[in-house]
């Protein structure tokens, strides 16, 4: 056996050839198992299901034990988006083909690259070190990430924590990377707010307005107090909070007739200034200051939250910046990941491949990313264990 007994490029093809769109596994989970069973892995599958959401399958794979050391998990997901009109690829959205050194395929940067990095990189540190690693190395794999994320990571933790499972650090495999590799690892994500603001009024005919109270005006000064002023000045690792009003409507399809009722709808993706609950409370303050009746439901589909620069973040950084050659920035952009419910669990850190064909048609990726990515995890092992 060489340095890499595995070759990601490889396990990434196979991944790859599982149609994995969620919440369907397509036997990407089995070819996992196939190839840490041997490395010495416990597998355990994770199903998980509930009323009005698809079942899903899920894998936790361990090597090495949780009293004997520090534990370290990589955490990822085996589904993909759709792949939309399959015709408008280059090739089979699923035949995962190479051509000039680049690999075609739905998932390969998001994130079927990543998973293949993590089981190649653990099989050469594991042949590296030749004897079981000084604590554990584990793999927490969802098939419910692109999904409504309801039956993975977040019941896969709960079930874990409450057996006991203790996690020191984890790195989440989601592609970080915006144009280049060595670019950006995230440290946090934004919170993300949903809200309806509903104004009632009386219908009545344009004519006679003094007749009829006019909700849209009312809505008015309720959107302004809501946009005028910016929700906070920044915070050290993440940009300001940003409200964006995304609907304002009344179904109204005439032109002489004052509606009864507007309805705006808006998303607020906030930095660790707020949770959910202080966000939705200064909303409210403003919101009051106008003295206009209405109503506001709110959904907070994710906190905000910041791994502080540390130990674990260093050992990524410094991993990154020794294969390609530069630092990465520590960046908190992007949409919400399942780190988001990992944070409750340990300090947690996303690295990967380059996010700029995720979701789209001819998603691709260079094949020497997969193996730099690689070969950075290795290094991340060998630093968080023997570092
Ligand atoms: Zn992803």
């Amino acid at each position: 056996m060489g340095l890499w007994p595995l070759d990601p490029v490889e396990l990434a093809q196979s991944l790859i050839r599982c149609e994995s769109v969620t919440p369907i596994d397509g036997g990407a989970l089995a070819a996992l198992e196939g190839w840490l069973q041997p490395m010495g892995f416990t597998t355990e599958r994770m199903p998980f299901q509930e009323q009005d959401t698809p079942d899903v399958d899920n894998l936790f794979a361990r090597i090495g034990s949780n009293n004997a050391g520090q534990h370290l998990c990589f955490a990822g997901h085996t589904d993909v988006v759709p792949v939309g009109d399959s015709s408008e690829w280059r090739d089979p959205p699923f035949a995962a083909t190479i051509h000039d050194g680049v690999l075609y395929g739905r998932g390969a940067v998001d994130m079927k690259g990543a998973i293949a990095a993590f089981v190649a990189a653990s099989a050469a540190y594991l042949n590296d070190i030749n004897k079981e690693p000084k604590g554990a190395i584990s793999l927490l794999i969802t098939g419910d990430e692109e999904g409504p994320s309801i039956n993975g990571t977040k019941k896969m933790l709960k079930v874990l924590g409450e057996r006991g499972e203790r996690f020191d650090a984890c790195i989440v495999g989601e592609p970080t990377n915006p144009l280049q590799m060595g670019e950006m690892i995230k440290i946090g994500r934004r919170g993300s707010l949903n809200a309806v603001l509903s104004v009632k009024g009386v219908q009545g005919h344009v004519a006679y307005p003094e007749r009829a109270d006019n909700p849209i005006h009312g809505i008015l000064p309720l959107l302004h107090a809501l946009t005028d002023t910016p929700l906070d000045a920044g915070h050290p690792h993440f940009p300001g909070s940003s409200l964006q009003l995304t609907s304002v409507d009344v179904g109204n399809t005439t032109t002489n007739l004052i509606p009864a009722k507007v309805e705006a709808r808006f998303n607020v993706r906030f930095n660790a200034n707020f949770d959910g609950a202080a966000l939705e409370k200064e909303l409210k303050r403003r919101l009051d200051a106008v003295g206009r009746p209405y109503e506001l439901s709110v959904s907070v589909s994710g906190e905000s939250f910041v791994t502080e620069p540390g130990q674990l973040t260093e050992i990524v950084a410094k991993a990154v910046q020794t294969v390609s050659g530069s630092r990465p920035e520590f960046s908190t952009s992007g949409g919400t990941s399942d780190a988001r419910f990992i944070k409750d669990y340990c300090p947690v850190v996303e690295l990967g491949l380059i996010s700029a064909t995720a979701h789209k048609v001819d998603e691709h990726v260079a094949t020497q990313d997969i193996r730099d990515l690689a070969e950075t995890y290795r290094l991340i092992l060998h630093a968080f264990f023997e570092g």
